[in-house]
């Protein structure tokens, strides 16, 4: 147990606050590996945070989904006769939200092995080392931490626009019970794309509301451009440079009303997704208490080892909103554990933000890692920038009418063409693209790439032949 203070407050090692991706990582390396006494407190009634239970998960099993009905049309193109193919949305939620309660456990089940100790409730800080968790219908308790970890995450943005509650976010997607028949989906990064495709590929009608002229702004243009072209292509509607300005109930749906290019606008659809973005969980925290300094955005500050602004106080994963991705919370609360509890030899452990892989579960599947070749020529200058671009189609798709393309890019930099970046779209992209992100972790050079001996038939083997 771990001990208590005079006036009999437990005393931890450390406390962790989020029970999501980070934190348990974190909790868990602490007290299983490195015997650390670990008091964990989450807000939600399950383990897991917004990966098991409102992200990566359920939405790869959409994901899946989809991907088995395209494979079904597709199934004819190589000779396979069956009837009309019949799909039941329930079905699927039901099987998904039954595989997310069995992850639930199995979190809950790996921190009592590793003798976390548990707390359901809400923290705020009291000072910079006491912490108060409060819960409906109980009394507050506070406890001790001799270091505490904020691993809160973050929500979806609702715009401030009327009528805005008529809408879901991502959170709401997990809720649906059944499937909408029409749906605008407003916002086109990660979310926005990947739960359009779901619902595109599973037949529904989607209109996409881009406050630009692009769609996944941040990426290479070989990634945002085919995949633009593609989802045309497929009868995605896109309304370019538009700003939603409300939602109406109207009796048989709800009426976007918005502005494109100086020309006012409504469309009526089924279900509106909001995916504009995400915000920093630190509401409701009172790190003011403990010293602890937010940005603008909400978002913690912290520096390369998240450490924030106060002594014995970290953050990490998307309460301080750098590459907002499970992996990376993970790999960042398992090497500040190391860091605070795994003695000498780890004095210097933190996750090198540089080069993570990143993978967009768009149809085709997108991959990325490093700059793109915008970012590249920036950094290094034209001069210095070589870009090696391959567009074919996949050997699945030579015996079906349906077409989908494959686009790879290489950005080198240098007379030795370090890797330093690299884009891929394209049938298996999100499996391909982690071994090359061990690749160019190492420095791989696009020499190094084209000693590999390549894979025949794959469309991996593109990127070890490139000219
Ligand atoms: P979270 O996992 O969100 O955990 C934070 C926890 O803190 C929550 O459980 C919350 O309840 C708890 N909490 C908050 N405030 C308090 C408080 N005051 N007291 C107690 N508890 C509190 N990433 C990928 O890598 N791949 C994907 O395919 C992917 N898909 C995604 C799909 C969607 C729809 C979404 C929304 C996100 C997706 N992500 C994906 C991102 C990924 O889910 C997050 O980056 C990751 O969950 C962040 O982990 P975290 O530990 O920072 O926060
Ligand atoms: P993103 O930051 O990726 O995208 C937000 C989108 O909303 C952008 O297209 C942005 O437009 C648009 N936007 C912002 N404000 C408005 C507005 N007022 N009106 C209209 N559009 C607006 O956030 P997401 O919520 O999609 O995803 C959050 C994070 O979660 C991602 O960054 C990613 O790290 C993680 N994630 C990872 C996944 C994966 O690994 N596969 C899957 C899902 C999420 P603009 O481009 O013009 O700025």
């Amino acid at each position: 147990m771990p001990p208590t203070t005079k006036d009999s407050i437990q005393v931890f090692d450390y406390i962790v606050i989020g029970g999501g991706s980070g934190g348990m990582a974190g909790a868990r390396r602490a007290a299983g590996i490195h015997g650390a006494t670990v008091a964990l407190i989450e807000a939600h009634s399950v383990l897991g945070g917004t990966c098991v239970n409102v992200g990566c998960v359920p939405k790869k099993v959409m994901w899946n989904t989809a991907s088995v009905f395209e494979t079904l049309r597709q199934a004819k193109g190589y000779g396979y006769e069956f009837g009309q193919v019949k799909f039941d949305w329930s079905v699927i939620k039901e099987k998904r939200d039954a595989f997310v309660k069995r992850l639930n456990g199995i979190y809950k089940d790996n921190a009592d092995r590793e003798k976390v100790k548990r707390f359901h409730g809400h923290a705020s800080f009291v000072n910079a080392s006491t912490i108060s968790i409060t819960n409906e219908g109980t009394d507050p308790i506070e406890i001790k931490g001799k270091h505490i970890l904020i691993a809160t995450g973050s929500h979806a943005i609702v715009p401030k626009v009327p009528g805005a509650e008529l809408g879901i976010t991502s959170d709401g997607f997990f809720k649906l019970e059944s499937q909408p028949k029409r749906v605008a989906v407003v916002g086109t990064g990660y979310i926005g794309v990947e739960l359009a495709g779901i619902f595109h590929a599973l037949g529904t009608d989607v209109t996409i509301f881009s406050r630009t002229k692009q769609i996944l702004r941040k990426f290479d243009s070989i990634i945002k451009d085919t995949l633009l072209d593609q989802m045309q292509k497929t009868g995605v509607k896109f309304t370019f440079d538009s700003k939603v300005t409300a939602l109406k109930k109207v009796d048989t749906g709800i009426a976007v009303q918005f502005e494109s290019n100086g020309q006012k606008g409504e469309l009526e659809v089924d279900t509106v997704l909001w995916a504009v973005g995400r915000a920093s969980n630190t509401e409701g925290l009172n790190v003011a208490a403990a010293g602890v300094k937010i940005n603008e955005r909400h978002q913690i500050v912290v520096d390369e080892f998240q450490n924030t602004t106060t002594p014995n106080i970290y953050a990490l994963g998307d309460v301080v909103g750098k590459a907002e991705l499970t992996p990376v919370a993970i790999a960042a609360a398992r090497k500040l554990s190391d860091r605070l509890f795994g003695g000498e030899q780890f004095a210097q452990s933190k996750l090198d933000y540089v080069n993570i892989p990143t993978v967009v579960f768009s149809h085709p599947t997108s991959g990325t890692i490093g700059y793109t070749e915008e970012e590249a020529r920036a950094k290094y200058g034209d001069a210095n920038i070589k870009v090696y671009v391959s567009k074919f189609g996949n050997m699945y798709f030579s015996v079906l009418e349906e077409k989908e393309p494959t686009a790879y890019k290489i950005v080198v930099s240098g007379p030795e063409e370090k890797v330093v970046g690299l884009h891929i779209i394209g049938r298996n992209s999100d499996e391909i693209m982690q071994g090359f992100g061990v690749a160019i972790r190492m420095g791989a050079t696009k020499a190094d790439f084209d000693n590999c001996v390549a894979i025949h038939p794959t469309s991996a083997e593109e990127l070890v032949t490139m000219r």
